[in-house]
């Protein structure tokens, strides 16, 4: 933060997986912190979420390490936690087509060079190590193994940490409308909520999800946004031996803590409509198609049935890269968007507060700044 002064009364908007991360941890610091939130707890991307932990294929050197303190810190947390269904670490198993874009070799070297948990498996090796996989749908380059991935259950996981901030002194605010943030003489001041209630504040955390773009806009700032309208479909509970999350050409699929499986893949979400109204669509055969593709994929080829699904906004910065930190032009204005939110959801709130309660920028945070988009 530009002022040297630790804050003594943070906002955040938004009660995702960052919001409420950055939250507890600002109130582990003792700053006194409210989140505000459109309607209730979770009901944006964070509630629609493959959530999928992992560091997984190429990337930049500096986002890798930031995905890999951030499965540090699920790990701590798994220990803290070592029974829950919400927070699995039972491996990640990835296969590509069997065309000439298949990258399982060359990404498997790439993996192994740098150190990530990679195991390249051939169709009978994988019989032995996951469970649960239909041999016949693993394409013959072979299928990674990363042993180190997992999964959580975002909800779940903004619940026991929204119960700590509460039992801190936190304060949440559900169903407030659409808050904007103030801005005067320069720096940000506080957060309006739908109702005109106006809640002032020394810092403003911006971790609206798929929002930030356009409200910073307010305040005439610009940060690249790419932000598709994405769906996860949930099946209804079944006995099946499957326990990894797989990555395959057609559905990725992970179970969940109620013994049902999660599903998305690239090419049902764009089947999503999004009509003039900005409510959106989703066409029979595109669930089916889903549950299809996942049954292929599954030891036994079971009968899957939709349980329910989400749609809306995965938010993804312009450049792919997450966006974290105080808006240079906007003195305590901070804000957090990014794809991958569930692998960096409890390492970005701790680096998060730390910059908000101290004014110092954290070195892992630092190829991510909002300036990057600065016209
Ligand atoms: C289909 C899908 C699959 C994904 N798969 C993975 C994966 O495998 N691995 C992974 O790591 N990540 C994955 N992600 C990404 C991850 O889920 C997101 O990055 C993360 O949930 C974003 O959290 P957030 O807190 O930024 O936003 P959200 O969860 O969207 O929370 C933002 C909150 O802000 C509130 N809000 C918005 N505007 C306002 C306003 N003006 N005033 C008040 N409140 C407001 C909303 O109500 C919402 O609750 C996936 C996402 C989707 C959708």
């Amino acid at each position: 933060m530009h002022a040297s002064i630790r804050p003594s009364k943070v906002i955040v908007v938004g009660g995702g997986i960052f919001g409420v991360s950055t939250a507890v941890h600002l109130a582990r610091l003792g700053i006194q912190t409210t989140v505000i939130n459109h309607g209730s707890l979770a009901n944006g991307a964070s509630g629609r979420s493959l959530a999928w932990l992992n560091s997984a294929r190429r990337r930049s050197d500096a986002y890798h390490r930031l995905r890999m303190a951030g499965i540090d810190r699920y790990r701590t947390l798994s220990a803290k936690y070592p029974g829950a269904a919400w927070l699995r670490f039972d491996g990640g198993l990835t296969w590509d087509a069997d065309d000439a874009g298949n990258d399982i070799a060359a990404v498997f070297d790439y993996e192994r060079d740098l150190g990530y948990h990679a195991q390249l498996l051939s169709a009978d090796q994988i019989t032995k190590a996951i469970p649960g996989v239909d041999l016949l749908s693993v394409t013959r380059q072979g299928a990674i193994l990363n042993p180190g991935e997992g999964w959580v259950d975002l909800p779940s996981l903004i619940g026991v940490l929204a119960e700590e901030f509460q039992a801190l002194g936190g304060e949440i605010v559900t169903n407030a409308g659409r808050a904007t943030v103030n801005v005067r003489d320069g720096r940000a001041t506080g957060v309006t909520t739908a109702n005109g209630v106006d809640w002032s504040a020394d810092a403003v955390l911006l971790a609206a999800g798929g929002a930030v773009p356009a409200i910073v806009a307010e305040a005439g700032q610009h940060i690249g946004d790419d932000t598709p309208i994405a769906l996860l479909v949930r099946t209804k509970p079944i006995d099946h031996p499957l326990k990894a999350v797989l990555n395959t050409p057609r559905v990725a699929i992970r179970p969940t803590h109620d013994g049902a499986f999660a599903l998305d893949s690239a090419w049902s979400e764009e089947e999503v409509i999004v009509n003039a109204d900005g409510s959106y669509q989703i066409k029979t055969s595109t669930l089916e198609g889903l549950l299809h593709e996942a049954s292929k994929v599954l030891e036994g080829n079971p009968k899957l049935e939709i349980g329910d699904y989400g749609v809306g906004p995965k938010p993804i910065p312009g450049d792919g890269e997450p966006v974290f930190g105080e808006l240079q032009a906007i003195p305590g204005y901070f804000v957090a968007f990014s794809h991958s939110g569930a692998t960096l959801g409890l390492i970005a709130g701790e680096l998060l507060a730390d910059e908000i309660a101290t004014g110092k920028r954290h070195p892992l945070l630092g190829a991510f700044r909002p300036e990057r988009f600065a016209r």
